[in-house]
């Protein structure tokens, strides 16, 4: 083992440029070529065309001295020369992280348990006691409530403000402001924020910004891009795939990540290197995969926009939406994930929901598999009626998180079940 690791000698050809609308920062995304062999070294052990799953807690020294000398250089490298032991590395997890770093166009990745981990560990490490966070609403319901009540008990305070709203942002900021926290596009609304924007404001004040781009994935944002200081991801959905793994990710600067890597050998919330494996082999088809959910979720969206029997939808990719500006300026694809509400009340859209065939119930969200939930039941039971309502969180709001099925079979499910109400 050598101190590559963790790179690639494969020479890939540049990532496709993307004109961007004027004023705003080049983004490169990434492409299929990338996505197969990004982070991958191209000879591997045994010989083996696939990076091998490479099972064991414990990596041995030659003799006491090649113990002696390792101890020794680690001090000098910031980046490990060989394994030492499962909790700091494994060269399964460490091929993921090298194809996440490249797709994100960041220094470093770190694969972690979930994407709770992920947002966890970061928020835990950026700040100390007395510190004060500012989280934008409309986010994973969970990372809210880690902020508000979990890192309340240890005297970090957190000020929620509208998503997109960039003066608000501002004007939440103290002088013991360590982070701003924001998903874009956010769930369930698929609100975008104004990623540059953000970032500035960030810079000017010091204040270190972490976007969850889960909902985009490299493929349609990329984050760091526009000056953003880490990204985090929930691996469990698009960038594995498959919804068989968990797993989660923070990319961005070594100076950032040194410090993250550190507390993550503490925290201990690894990933077993047969997950990394099925990681692995999901990135290789993220490209194709994310085509077709974008292609899935605007015509999806086009058409319950048009049906009588929707109220309104919310999908970045469609004209009346309010980040639609924002959205189409900073993404290639805007996913699959659509949220509409029903004409009616929760009941008739508990029977639109039963009468679907393809997608089934269930949370979650990115895998190739559909999926759709009846958000107010699913992820905001424990909130008051009144909370839900300013949450703007209704009955009969539907989350539809689209597979790669075929996207004529897909209206053609959408439509006989609306047609049943
Ligand atoms: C699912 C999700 C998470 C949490 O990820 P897990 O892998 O379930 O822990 C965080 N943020 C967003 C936007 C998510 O969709």
């Amino acid at each position: 083992m050598s101190a590559d690791l963790r790179s690639t000698d494969t020479e890939l050809p540049a990532a496709s440029q993307n004109g961007m609308t004027s004023g705003r920062p080049e983004t490169r995304y990434p492409n299929s070529t990338q996505a197969v062999h990004a982070g991958e070294r191209r000879y591997r052990a045994h010989d083996s065309l696939t990076v091998p799953i490479v099972q064991t807690a414990v990596y041995t020294f030659r003799d006491s001295q090649a113990l002696v000398e390792y101890m020794e250089e680690r001090m000098f490298w910031d980046e490990p020369l060989r394994e030492e032991y499962g909790r700091y590395g494994n060269p399964t997890v460490r091929a993921v992280e090298a194809k996440l770093a490249e797709l994100e166009g960041g220094q470093e990745a770190m694969l972690v348990s979930s994407g709770m981990a992920a947002v966890t560990s970061t928020l835990l490490l950026l700040m100390n006691s007395g510190d004060h966070l500012i989280m934008t609403d409309d986010c994973y319901h969970t990372t809210l409530a880690y902020c508000q009540k979990f890192l309340a008990r240890y005297g970090i305070e957190t000020t929620v403000v509208p998503c997109g709203d960039c003066q608000a942002i501002e004007a939440a900021i103290r002088p013991n402001t360590r982070v701003i926290f924001t998903e874009s596009p956010t769930n369930p609304f698929m609100r975008c924020a104004d990623l540059a924007r953000l970032a500035e404001i960030g810079h000017r004040h010091q204040v270190k910004t972490v976007v969850d781009t889960t909902f985009a994935t490299p493929m349609n944002l990329r984050a760091l891009d526009y000056g953003i200081d880490l990204v985090v991801h929930s691996v469990t959905k698009y960038l594995a795939g498959h919804n068989d793994v968990m797993a989660g990710a923070v990319i961005g600067s070594h100076d950032l990540m040194t410090p993250l890597r550190q507390a993550h050998n503490m925290l201990g919330c690894i990933v077993d290197p047969h997950a990394a494996y099925l990681i692995l082999r999901g990135l290789k088809t993220l490209a194709l995969r994310v085509e077709r959910q974008n292609a899935n979720g605007l015509a999806v969206a086009r058409f319950l926009a048009g049906h009588p029997k929707v109220r309104k939808v919310w999908y970045p990719g469609l004209d009346d939406h309010p980040d639609h500006e924002i959205a189409r300026s900073t993404m290639r694809g805007f996913g699959g994930v659509v949220t509409f509400e029903i004409d009616g009340d929760g009941a008739m859209a508990h029977r639109f929901i039963d009468g679907l065939k393809i997608p089934t119930v269930g949370p979650s969200l990115g895998g190739v598999e559909s999926l759709v939930s009846p958000i107010a039941v699913l992820g905001y039971n424990d909130l008051s009626p009144e909370e839900c309502q300013a949450l703007g969180i209704r009955d009969e709001l539907v989350r539809l998180c689209l597979g790669i099925e075929d996207t004529q079979d897909l209206l053609d499910d959408l439509e006989q079940a609306l047609d049943r109400l």
